[in-house]
């Protein structure tokens, strides 16, 4: 192939389009006729990376292999490609200027006054090819966030101005919009779609394609309505009708033929038809499952469910892999005590206590973890809910009632979570934990190495405190198994109990590398455990 093909995905009307579902459902298909592709987000807020933001601003923080923190979208798209992301992935504003600010310290510029055109949109580009240079892709489709007419936008914007004009043919623009339903008249109307594309017409860009969503059918006159409005080909502008879940859209997608609509703007050959069929194999089973699971999710986001986004999305993989489905029951930590644990609690069949930061909500999560080890009910602790674990573990096992981590009381005598010592000196906040992927060494007798089938295992992580071996001994002597290390440090990875259906605790964030093509073991396991409890109850 003669040089990579870029796509931009534009937003206009509202947010919360789904561009990052569409920008998945299209890369998935083109990746399922033969393309090597990836998809890459540019955000148009001025933090350097989501890291240092609370979930309740954009949700969750999503960590690569590469130990990027990165937007929540990066989960979807290596969610629906099964391929890594990285860094390069994910680009915000601040990182564009942080850069572009540290090129003028150094005098790069050579005197010259440092402007948003060129020197950001130059800045912007180089980071919108780097991905394209690896020369690893035939593809790349570039999300980008926020709504046309944002002022943040308008750099981004200019970019694909520009770089629609610097490789024409090489460059693609798909604009996502809404066409709402007015009840009264009982039509769908194209008004506000015509307007968002008259505002990216003032910055120079004609969208090439138009997705529009809607609750209802867009017939034919309506899509002519629209091509003849926006300049855009009557085939070119495709439905995209709500979805009873985000896996139906690349499907969905095919059947408007909207990965045909595209390689025929490029000139690219239709190969073959992409291959779904492991695809709809998954959706098949996601849609029949045979029984129903309640788990219960723990955290102290839970008024914001896109703050847990890889672990839901973890749950439906895993229970379409066990032919169940999984009902989530929300749970704040800040309201759990040891007293309403158990009516809180009532009924489910699983509990998952989710990761987190700092004192608030904490001590509802250890509440929980009593609870469901006292009743046998499946656990699974992520980060901050394996540390809860061991924590509940030598305070009600070994008796140590002051037991706690270092980041909610520095002065503990049982200090059995403690800052690691390589973070000791860290002021800044931003990119500065423990970050992305880590080997770990599993023990053979333990659930972890049954659900992996492997001793040697990789995860992702995000966290400053550890697991202190100074404890190990003890703990590990009242029952509390440390059953997967990193072979590099000794850290401990994974606590485990015996006489227990399931109950695992893991430092590391298993629900990062979920995917539909590969649903994570350890969830899968845990699902499958709590289908067991709930057929015994
Ligand atoms: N707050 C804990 C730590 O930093 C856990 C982090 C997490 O759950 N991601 O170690």
């Amino acid at each position: 192939m003669a040089s990579t093909k870029y796509i931009f995905v534009t937003g206009g009307v509202t947010s919360s389009l789904g561009k990052g579902i569409i920008s998945a459902s299209l890369a998935k298909l083109l990746q399922a006729r033969g393309y090597r592709v990836t998809i890459q987000k540019l955000d148009p807020y001025i933090n350097i990376d989501p890291g240092t933001l609370n979930p309740y601003e954009h949700g969750e923080c999503y960590v690569t292999e590469d130990g990027a923190e990165t937007d929540l979208d990066l989960g979807h798209y290596e969610r629906f490609l099964n391929t890594p992301t990285s860094q390069g992935n994910n680009v915000t504003t601040g990182r564009i200027y942080q850069t572009v600010i540290d090129k003028e310290r150094r005098g790069d510029y050579l005197g010259k006054t440092v402007q948003v055109i060129p020197h950001i949109t130059d800045e912007i580009k180089t980071r919108i090819r780097i991905l394209g240079e690896t020369g690893d892709y035939d593809i790349v489709i570039t999300e980008i966030g926020g709504t046309v007419g944002d002022i943040e936008a308008v750099p981004y914007i200019e970019s694909v101005r520009q770089l629609k004009w610097e490789y024409e043919k090489d460059i693609m623009v798909v604009h996502l919009t809404l066409l709402p339903y007015l009840n009264v008249t009982g039509e769908l109307k194209t008004k506000p779609t015509q307007h968002s594309v008259k505002t990216m017409l003032e910055s120079g860009v004609q969208p090439d394609v138009l997705v529009c969503r809607s609750e209802h059918p867009v017939d034919d006159d309506i899509k002519r309505k629209l091509a003849l409005f926006t300049n855009v080909r009557p085939k070119n502008v495709i439905e995209s009708r709500d979805a009873s879940t985000i896996y139906e859209v690349p499907v969905m997608m095919y059947n408007e033929k909207l990965d045909e609509v595209v390689l025929d703007y490029f000139d690219l050959e239709s190969k073959n038809e992409p291959n779904l069929d492991m695809w709809r194999e998954f959706l098949s089973r996601l849609k029949n499952p045979k029984r129903i699971v309640e788990i219960g999710l723990i955290g102290k986001y839970v008024e914001l469910k896109e703050s847990y986004k890889s672990i839901t999305e973890s749950f439906i993989h895993s229970g379409a892999a066990n032919e169940v489905e999984v009902k989530v029951r929300w749970i704040h930590s800040e309201h759990l005590t040891m007293e309403n644990a158990a009516s809180t609690c009532k009924g489910l069949d699983g509990i998952l206590v989710a990761p987190g930061f700092g004192e608030r909500g904490f001590e509802g999560k250890v509440a929980t973890v009593r609870y469901a080890r006292e009743n046998g009910i499946p656990y699974f602790g992520i980060c901050y809910g394996m540390q809860a674990a061991v924590i509940e573990y030598a305070r009600n096992v070994l008796g140590w009632s002051d037991a706690n981590t270092t980041e909610v009381n520095a002065e503990t005598s049982k200090p059995v979570i403690a800052l690691m010592d390589d973070q000791m000196h860290v002021t800044d906040k931003g990119g500065t934990m423990r970050l992305g992927a880590q080997n770990c060494v599993l023990e053979e007798a333990s659930k972890a190495f049954e659900s992996y089938g492997s001793v040697n295992i990789s995860e992702r992580h995000r966290h400053r405190y550890e697991f202190n071996n100074q404890f190990k001994e003890e703990l590990t002597a009242a029952g509390l198994k440390t059953t997967g290390i990193n072979p590099e440090s000794g850290l401990v990875e994974i606590v485990e109990i015996d006489n227990h259906p399931f109950f695992v605790g893991v430092q590391y964030h298993p629900e990062y590398k979920s995917t539909v093509l590969n649903p994570h073991p350890l969830f899968v396991s845990f699902i499958k455990a709590a289908d067991e409890f709930r057929q015994n109850k």
